[in-house]
């Protein structure tokens, strides 16, 4: 039977298993009347020694019902309120019924699932990696709202707290041990409820065991309240510095500190209150809409492979060649064979193969020097790599990838010479960045089986892959290249053939923007400052320099070669200016010895000084709300001519990309989700003043008109 399942011992223990309809328990509709239903019970309880929390699910508790939290208008906020305070309400019965009451965690408990755990006396976990603890309502735009902050802040403190509230940190069950979350860990999940009726049996005569350590009397956060002399100094700067770091972009955060810093301030319930009214005003806003939509519920549709084909079996993949063992080739052959998968690294000498292979080696050592990984594990790893300068060993791979330098020539001839070698159905995919998938597919046999994969750079912590799909390739091929994608663990956006592509050709407009704002004698710090005031993770400027001048250089050039040159608007003006950085100046980028910027020994950087002196005019002065929405305006403009011209097939693409690929500001969901957000009337209206000030790049997309005649958003 569904629902919160009540049995009691011989002991007198009650054990509730939590087992709601659907694959989770979650804090939906039915979860208070139930949770309200079981505390009345517990309370009416004659001979009650203790209770035990457990799940049935394969996780604890997920959490938050985001579908009704994505809801919330002004005109239900109050009821919203209430909702929260009657949630809290019966946790709060809970964690002052007479007797022990302990958590037994089989599962992930997060968000909500981590409050109720909170709200437990004794938490005991299965120490398991399928097991995570934290309260991720941030990365949301939300903040705990069943208790979360108020529990941490009175267990941990505030600063031993904050990677918890503010990053949403998750964390294994040792790491929670060892953070104070919980008490136990046990090797077992079947001794999990067990272990959990020993404590409560041995504490039976222990009164403190069954009262929460807030409601001891006497009892002192730890690290202090907000009279303690050291917190006292610190709290007034906490909140600018925050705000330094959010660039004032992110409601969350802020209301996170706002209400842990309360909970120094005031008793346990009245934060309680205060937690709870925070969550009824970010629940309201833009932003932490714009998270849940791109963040849970499109980031859930991608990764559950809505742009995959559905009537094609499931493809593992399990060998893989990488050609090419650069940067890009080492990242992928290591993320492959953490996956478990057999790889061939190939590159034109053994000595090369082995010295990619080598960062695999790096990797895993560090992963064991951190306790995260056995030697043995690592050795199983590693033994999965074969480096090798050799075709034959490519025989009977079914996915072949190449990471070999970006030349059209290049890439052809490895195609004609190791495509033989796949197995029989085997798939041909390229991590180009800028060449054409149809145009590479040319020298294959099997166009149909040729396809993009586009990773991004560093392969390992990158969480994005773009698949390009040529011309000619197949189905199979894209469910092929997307089931790979995710046994690797990353999520895979798929688009339709362009140059550029999605990513790199909404990132490049970010950068000739950038450009074209040095050109017209602005400041390069205040345009680098401007790029981070609209929440990209790095200005302009700085990310071109990263990118390397050298790069883009090649691209534009690549571009001309071939006969594309300005297909996307005239950008003579940006090739001429980076052709007279690098092939004049000598400034290819960062790791070209200097591009914007002169990089120093120590780590720090200053201003190349010839760009300032050619470029910057005193005179020129522009509205930092002009500079911040042309920087952002481009890429908005960029990533919906992408979806009008059908580069990208769904919007959730769009926004998962934008953000996971580019770095698009969080806030707005993904630069499709933004036109949503700001209004599409007003964006037509913004694109057009733009574009009568500054060019017309920013004419706005006859889509946007189109959805809006349709009295459409974008979805
Ligand atoms: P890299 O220069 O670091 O590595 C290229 C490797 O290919 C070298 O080790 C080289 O010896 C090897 N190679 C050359 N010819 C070969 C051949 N015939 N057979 C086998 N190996 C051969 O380059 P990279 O940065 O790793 O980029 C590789 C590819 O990935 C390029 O197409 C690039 O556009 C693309 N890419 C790069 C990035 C990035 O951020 N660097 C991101 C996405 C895609």
């Amino acid at each position: 039977m569904s629902g919160f399942n009540y049995e009691k011992d011989g002991d007198g223990i009650v054990t509730i298993t939590m087992d709601m309809d659907g694959p989770v328990n979650s804090m939906s509709a039915e979860y208070g009347p139930m949770m309200k239903a079981t505390v009345d019970r517990l309370e009416a309880e004659s001979d009650l020694t203790g209770v035990v929390i457990a799940s049935a699910k394969k996780t604890f508790f997920a959490g938050g019902d985001l579908k009704m939290l994505a809801q919330v208008t002004s005109e239900t906020a109050g009821e919203f309120f209430e909702g929260c305070e009657a949630v809290k309400a019966d946790l709060r019965r809970l964690e002052r019924l007479p007797v022990p009451v302990a958590a037994a965690i089989n599962g992930a408990a997060l968000g909500g699932g981590l409050e109720i755990c909170l709200a437990c006396n004794y938490r005991v976990a299965w120490d398991d990696k399928s097991v995570k603890l934290g309260l991720p309502e941030v990365t949301l735009g939300l903040l705990p709202g069943g208790g979360g902050i108020v529990r941490m802040i009175h267990l941990l403190g505030l600063m031993a707290s904050n990677e918890f509230l503010l990053e949403g940190k998750q964390v294994d069950p040792a790491r929670a041990k060892e953070a104070g979350i919980i008490h136990e860990v046990v090797a077992s999940r079947d001794e999990l409820v067990g272990l959990a009726k020993a404590w409560i049996l041995a504490n039976k005569d222990n009164e403190d065991a069954a009262v929460q350590p807030w409601d001891r009397k006497g009892h002192k956060i730890p690290g202090g309240n907000a009279n303690t002399p050291s917190l006292a100094q610190m709290i007034p700067a906490a909140a600018p510095m925050l705000i330094k770091k959010t660039r004032g972009l992110l409601p969350a955060p802020e209301k996170i500190l706002d209400v842990a810093v309360s909970a120094l301030r005031v008793d346990f319930d009245t934060a309680l209150r205060i937690e709870s009214r925070g969550l009824t005003y970010l629940v309201q806003t833009a932003v932490a809409k714009n998270m849940i939509n791109t963040f849970f519920f499109q980031l859930n549709k991608v990764n559950g492979g809505a742009s995959r084909p559905s009537d094609v079996e499931p493809q593992a993949t399990k060998k893989v060649g990488v050609l090419g063992a650069g940067m890009m080739g080492q990242g992928i052959a290591y993320v492959s064979a953490m996956a478990g998968i057999e790889v061939v690294l190939k590159d034109i000498d053994k000595d090369a193969a082995i010295k990619g292979k080598g960062y695999s080696e790096k990797l895993l050592q560090k992963r064991v020097d951190k306790g995260r990984m056995t030697a043995e594990k690592m050795q199983e790893v590693l033994a999965l790599i074969t480096p090798s300068a050799d075709n034959a060993d490519l025989e009977g791979c079914d996915l072949i990838i190449e990471a070999v330098f970006e030349n059209m020539t290049l890439k052809h001839k490895i195609t004609k010479e190791t495509e033989p070698c796949l197995a029989e159905g085997g798939v041909w995919g390229s991590n180009t960045s800028t060449l054409p998938i149809t145009e590479l597919a040319e020298a294959s046999i099997n166009p149909e089986n040729f396809i993009g994969i586009h990773f991004f750079s560093p392969v390992d912590k990158m969480p994005l892959v773009e698949i390009i799909c040529g011309e000619q390739t197949g189905d199979v091929a894209l469910a092929k290249a997307f089931d790979f994608a995710r046994q690797i663990r990353k999520t895979p956006i798929v688009v339709n053939d362009s140059l550029g592509f999605f990513t790199s050709r909404t990132f490049a407009t970010y950068l000739e923007e950038g450009a074209r704002l040095v050109m017209e004698g602005l400041h390069p710090i205040k345009i680098d400052n401007l790029g981070k005031a609209i929440g990209m993770p790095v200005g302009p400027l700085t990310i071109q320099d990263e990118v390397s001048q050298e790069l883009s250089r090649k691209a534009q050039a690549t571009w001309v070669e071939l006969g594309y040159a300005d297909r996307f608007g005239d950008q003579s003006q940006y090739r001429d200016f980076i052709d007279w950085m690098v092939l004049e100046n000598d400034r290819g980028g960062r790791h070209h010895g200097g591009g914007y910027y002169d990089y120093h020994a120590d780590g720090s950087k200053t201003l190349w000084p010839v760009v300032v002196d050619k470029y910057y005019k005193p005179e020129v002065s522009l509205a930092d709300e002009d500079v911040k929405d042309r920087l952002l305006f481009r890429q908005v403009i960029e990533a919906l001519k992408c979806l009008e011209s059908g580069v990208l097939r769904t919007v959730a693409d769009g926004n998962v990309g934008s953000i996971m690929g580019i770095g698009a500001p969080v806030w707005t969901g993904g630069f499709i989700q933004f036109v949503n957000t700001y209004g599409l009337d007003k964006f037509i209206a913004r694109c057009e003043e733009l574009s009568a000030a500054y060019g017309d790049r920013f004419d706005p997309p006859a889509i946007v008109a189109e959805k809006l005649a349709a009295g459409e958003n974008f979805s």
